[in-house]
C-alpha cells in the first residue's frame, strides 16, 4: 500500500461528457482530504497510455470519438496492462462499452473493444435519457447508487463480471441492472459525475489503492445526493 496515488484521465479530448472530468477531480479532492499525496496524468488521445498508474478514469463520449478512442486504446495497449499489474478503473458510459468485447458503432456495426470486462453492447431501441437511481451489489456495501445516463447501448453482461447494481429507476444495462464490475475494474452508464454523486465509490476505487481511509466531512455530498434521489425516488 502507497501513500500516493497516480490518477489516469484517460483520452479528455475524445471522451469526457457530462462532466465526467469531475471523477477526476473528486478523487484528488478525497485523497487529499486524507493526507495523500496525489499526481494527474491527462493523457490525450494522440499520446501513449502510461501503464504505471493507480486509478485510471475514462468517460462517455458520442459514437464516432467512442470508436476512436477504443481503436487507440487497443492499439496502445497501455490501459490492459495496467489493468493487468492490478490498476483500479473506472469507464463511464462510453467507457464502459469500451472495455467490453464488442460495442455497436454508429450504424449498429460491431467495433471491437478492449476485453477488460466480460461484457457485449449494442444499440437499443429508444435512447435511454434521465436519472438513475440503483441498489449496489450487496457485496460491495456502498449506498444507493444516483446519476444521469444518456445512451443508446444496451449492454448484456456475461459470467465473468457481478453486475454493479439494480434500478430502482432508470435503464442502465437494458436488463433491470445497471453497470458491472470485475476485480478493480468498474463500469457503469452514470453521469452526474457519479463519483461527486456517489462518493462512497469513490472512496471504494481509493481504499483498494491504499488500503482502509479515514471518514471526512461528507456534509455537501450528502446534500447533493439527497437532493438528487429524493427528486426520482418516492418519499
Ligand atoms: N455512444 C454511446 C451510446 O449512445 C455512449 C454514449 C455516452 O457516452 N453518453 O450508447
Amino acid at each position: 500500500m502507497t501513500s500516493h496515488v497516480r490518477l489516469v484521465w484517460i483520452y479528455p479530448d475524445l471522451l469526457s461528457t457530462y462532466g465526467d472530468q469531475g471523477n477526476v477531480l473528486i478523487l484528488e479532492q478525497r485523497a487529499r482530504a486524507r493526507g495523500l499525496s496525489v499526481e494527474t496524468v491527462h493523457v490525450r488521445s494522440s499520446d501513449p497510455v502510461p501503464d504505471q498508474g493507480d486509478i485510471y478514469l475514462i468517460g462517455g463520449g458520442e459514437d464516432r470519438p467512442q470508436i476512436l478512442g477504443a481503436e487507440r486504446l487497443r492499439k496502445d495497449g497501455g490501459l490492459n496492462r495496467a489493468v493487468a499489474h492490478g490498476a483500479a478503473l473506472l469507464a463511464v458510459c462510453a467507457g464502459y462499452q469500451i472495455m467490453g468485447s464488442v460495442f455497436g458503432g454508429e450504424e449498429g456495426q460491431p467495433v471491437p473493444g478492449l476485453g477488460l470486462l466480460d461484457i457485449s453492447s449494442g444499440r437499443g431501441e429508444r435512447r435511454a435519457v434521465g436519472e438513475l437511481a440503483a441498489e449496489v451489489d450487496p457485496a460491495l456495501g456502498l449506498p444507493t447508487l444516483t446519476g444521469f445516463e444518456n445512451h443508446m447501448g444496451v449492454t448484456r453482461l456475461g459470467p465473468g463480471v457481478r453486475p454493479l447494481s439494480r434500478t430502482i429507476v432508470g435503464t442502465g444495462n437494458g436488463d433491470g441492472t445497471e453497470g458491472c464490475y470485475a476485480g478493480k475494474v468498474i463500469g457503469t452508464y452514470l453521469h452526474g459525475p457519479a463519483l461527486a454523486r456517489n462518493p462512497a465509490l469513490a472512496d471504494l476505487l481509493l481504499a483498494w489503492t491504499v488500503g482502509p481511509l479515514a471518514p471526512i466531512d461528507d456534509t455537501w455530498y450528502q446534500r447533493l445526493r439527497e437532493e438528487r434521489l429524493a427528486a426520482v425516488l418516492p418519499a
